[in-house]
């Protein structure tokens, strides 16, 4: 649903006319919230036949990634914003749409050539998603797919993920 408070009214909507999105009321609805887990593993358990880990972006990765993972049988890694992780680290600097910001993933969270699917809830320049790629890809992993519920096509984003396969659920302008 589009968020109407005006602290979530930002630049984008003031400028451009687009609407931030909110995943909030799925996840309320226990019937839409199962129904979307429904489809992200539908959707995954046709397109691959193996899958090691799921990662999730923070933090709204986190409210889909772990359920996902659960259904499917695998484990689920944490690509978290700067200083939140313990241990030894992989960090990443990139662009938002309004300023700059970090992602770590812990440096033994995957193994090479191990299968992850990176999961959050909205793809809207790309630049995050395509910073956490960037980390695993560090670490060796064998990315198979970026998947999102939403995607905002007017940003674009999903050509920033370049030759990464991408799939979102619902598409808005
Ligand atoms: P991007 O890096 O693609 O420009 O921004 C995507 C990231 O910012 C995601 O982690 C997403 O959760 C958050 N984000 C950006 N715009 C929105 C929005 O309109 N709604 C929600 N729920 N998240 C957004």
């Amino acid at each position: 649903s589009p968020l109407t408070s005006p602290l979530e009214i930002g630049p984008r909507k003031v400028l451009f006319g687009w609407k931030l999105r909110d995943i909030s009321p799925l996840l309320k609805d226990p019937v839409a919230f199962k129904a979307l887990i429904d489809l992200l593993e539908d959707h995954l358990r046709a397109s691959f036949p193996r899958i090691d880990v799921i990662a999730g972006l923070d933090s709204r990765g986190f409210l889909i990634g772990p359920s996902l993972a659960q259904r499917l049988g695998v484990g689920f890694v944490l690509i978290r914003k700067k200083g939140k992780l313990p241990g030894p680290t992989e960090s990443i600097s990139y662009a938002l749409e309004y300023g700059k910001a970090e992602l770590e993933i812990q440096s033994d969270a995957v193994e090479a050539g191990q299968k992850v699917v990176v999961v959050d809830d909205l793809l809207a320049t790309g630049g995050t998603m395509r910073a956490a790629c960037e980390l695993l890809v560090r670490l060796k992993a064998d990315i198979l797919e970026c998947l999102v519920v939403i995607e905002l096509k007017a940003l674009g984003g999903a050509a920033k993920l370049e030759a990464i396969p991408f799939h979102s659920l619902l598409q808005y302008d």
